[in-house]
C-alpha cells in the first residue's frame, strides 16, 4: 500500500473510560469531553482542519426563518427525473455499446467527485500531481454537481456542524431533505454564516478549482451533456436522442442519486462500529453505489482518511483509484487511520458492531 500510516499515539495519561464524548452538536454533553489532545481528532498534516466536528457548536434556539422554495430548481429537478423515468423504457433498445459509455461516464464522473471534490479538495486526504488534478476537475465537470469550491465549502460546514441548522443537507430534517431538499430551497442561514467563516484559502490557492469555477456553466454543458451525447452518435451510430438520454441525462440522475444518499440513507440506517454517538452510518448499499463513500460512520469519525473506511479495496472503487494514482506517481501523501487506533476507538465509542462483522 502507498498510503503513508499516521503513527498511532498512545491515550494520554489522563485518559479515562468514563467520559461520553460527543453526542450531536445542539446536544449536551453529561460526561467529561475528549481531551483536545486526543489522538484521532484532527488528521495532522493536511493544511486545514475545517472539516473537524465542532463539539462546542450549539444550534440557535428560537423561530426557525421561514423554508424559501427556489421553483425553477424544483422544475428543473422534476423534469430531470421525469426524462430519467422514460429512459428507463429505452434502455433495452439502445446499443449495449451505449450504455457501457454511459455506465463508464458514470464511473469517471464518480471519482470527480469522491476522488475528487470530497477526498481531495474537501478533506485533503491525499495529495494530487497537476495532471490528475486536472483529470478530476474535468470528471467533477461531468457529474455536474456544483463547482470544487463551492461543493468542498459545503461538505466542509456538512462535517463540522453536522446534524444542525448549519448542516446545509441536515438530516435531522428527514430523508427527503437531505437528500435533495436541500436543494430545491434558500439555503439555512447559519448554512451561509458559518460557510462564510471556513478557511478556504487551500482552494483559493489552487489554480485548477479556481478555472473550473471561472469557466463551470460553460464546462457543465461541453463535459456533462454535449460529449457524452457526441461519442455514441459519432462513432457507433447510436441515434442522438437516445445518446443523449442515456449517456447524459440518465448517468447524470443516478450519479446525483448516488451521492444524495450518502446524505441521506447513510445518516440514518445502518450500524455503527466507531461512534454511536453520531447520526452517520456503515451502509453496504450506499457503498455499492457511491464508489466506497458508505462508510459514513467511519468517514464522520475520521474524516481525514484517504479511504473513507477502515479497510482498503474493499467495495471502494474510489480507494483503488487513488491507490493506482500513487503507484503511478500521481499522487502521494495519502493519510491513513493506524489499525489499532481504530480499534480502540470502537471499544470505546462504538455500538459492538464490529463484534458480529
Ligand atoms: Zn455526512
Ligand atoms: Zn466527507
Amino acid at each position: 500500500m502507498p498510503a503513508n500510516l499516521l503513527t498511532p499515539q498512545e491515550f494520554p495519561p489522563s485518559y479515562s473510560t468514563t467520559f461520553a464524548p460527543v453526542v450531536q452538536n445542539g446536544a449536551s454533553n453529561s460526561e467529561k469531553e475528549m481531551p483536545a489532545s486526543y489522538e484521532d481528532s484532527s488528521g495532522a498534516g493536511r493544511g486545514m482542519t475545517d472539516d473537524i466536528f465542532d463539539e462546542t457548536y450549539r444550534e440557535k434556539t428560537g423561530p426557525k426563518p421561514a423554508t424559501v422554495y427556489v421553483w425553477r430548481n424544483i422544475v428543473l429537478m422534476a423534469l430531470l427525473h421525469l426524462a430519467t423515468l422514460y429512459t428507463f423504457f429505452t434502455l433495452p433498445s439502445a446499443k449495449f455499446a451505449t450504455l457501457l459509455w454511459g455506465f463508464g461516464c458514470f464511473l469517471v464522473s464518480g471519482l470527480g467527485v469522491t476522488a475528487g471534490a470530497h477526498r481531495l479538495w474537501s478533506h485533503r486526504s491525499y495529495k494530487a500531481s497537476f495532471p490528475l488534478r486536472v483529470f478530476l476537475a474535468i470528471a467533477n465537470s461531468i457529474a455536474f454537481q456544483n463547482d470544487i469550491y463551492e461543493w468542498s465549502r459545503d461538505h466542509r460546514v456538512h462535517h463540522k456542524y453536522s446534524e444542525t441548522d448549519a448542516d446545509p443537507h441536515n438530516a435531522s430534517r428527514g430523508f427527503f431533505f437531505s437528500h435533495v431538499g436541500w436543494l430545491l430551497v434558500r439555503k439555512h442561514p447559519d448554512v451561509i454564516e458559518k460557510g462564510k467563516k471556513l478557511d478556504l484559502s487551500d482552494l483559493k490557492a489552487d489554480k485548477v478549482v479556481m478555472f473550473q469555477r471561472r469557466y463551470y456553466k460553460l464546462s457543465v454543458v461541453l463535459l456533462c451533456f454535449v460529449f457524452p451525447t457526441l461519442v455514441p452518435w459519432y462513432f457507433w451510430g447510436e441515434s442522438f436522442w437516445k445518446s443523449f438520454l442515456v449517456a447524459a441525462i440518465f448517468r447524470y440522475t443516478i450519479g446525483l442519486n448516488a451521492t444524495w444518499l450518502v446524505n441521506s440513507a447513510a445518516h440514518m440506517y445502518g450500524c455503527r462500529p466507531y461512534n454511536k454517538h453520531i447520526n452517520p452510518r456503515e451502509n453496504r448499499f450506499v457503498v455499492f453505489g457511491a464508489l466506497g463513500e458508505g462508510f459514513h460512520n467511519y468517514h464522520h469519525t475520521y474524516p481525514f482518511d484517504y479511504s473513507t473506511s477502515e479497510y482498503g479495496w474493499r467495495w471502494n472503487f474510489t480507494t483503488s483509484f487513488i491507490d493506482l494514482m500513487c503507484y503511478l506517481g500521481l499522487a502521494s501523501d495519502c493519510k491513513k487511520v493506524a489499525k489499532a487506533t481504530v480499534l480502540a476507538r470502537k471499544i470505546r465509542t462504538g455500538d459492538g458492531s464490529h463484534k458480529t462483522g
